[in-house]
């Protein structure tokens, strides 16, 4: 087995920094979330940023996005995610463990 595989989830996630720019990156418009039934965003996003809210809305938080796009990908609706890359110097910094 190599070093690299031996390394476990939680030993990365010691590695990653995150850099909070003042404005949001990715912006998720409520309106259209309502009523969407199958909420791929949730399942996909590998930082668990997307939660569902009782009243069929999703809660948001950009701060620990690693930036990997998937969000973006999955989503079945046009204009719900409006995604760019953070401002210079803020986001995901992934430092060597
Ligand atoms: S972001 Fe896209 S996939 Fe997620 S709840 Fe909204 S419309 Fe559905
Ligand atoms: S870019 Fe990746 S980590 Fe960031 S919110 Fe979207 S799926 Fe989650």
């Amino acid at each position: 087995m190599s070093a690299l595989s031996q390394v476990g989830f939680e030993d990365r996630m010691a590695t990653v920094e995150f850099r909070v720019a003042p404005d949001a990156h990715i912006v998720v418009d409520g309106d259209q979330c309502r009523g969407c039934t199958t909420r791929e965003c949730v399942t996909a996003c590998p930082a668990h940023l997307f939660v569902p809210t009782a009243d069929g809305g999703i809660l948001f938080n950009y701060e620990e996005c690693f930036e990997c796009g998937t969000c973006y990908m999955v989503c079945n609706r046009a204009g719900a995610i409006s995604w760019r890359y953070p401002e210079g110097g803020c986001g995901v910094v992934f430092r060597r463990g």
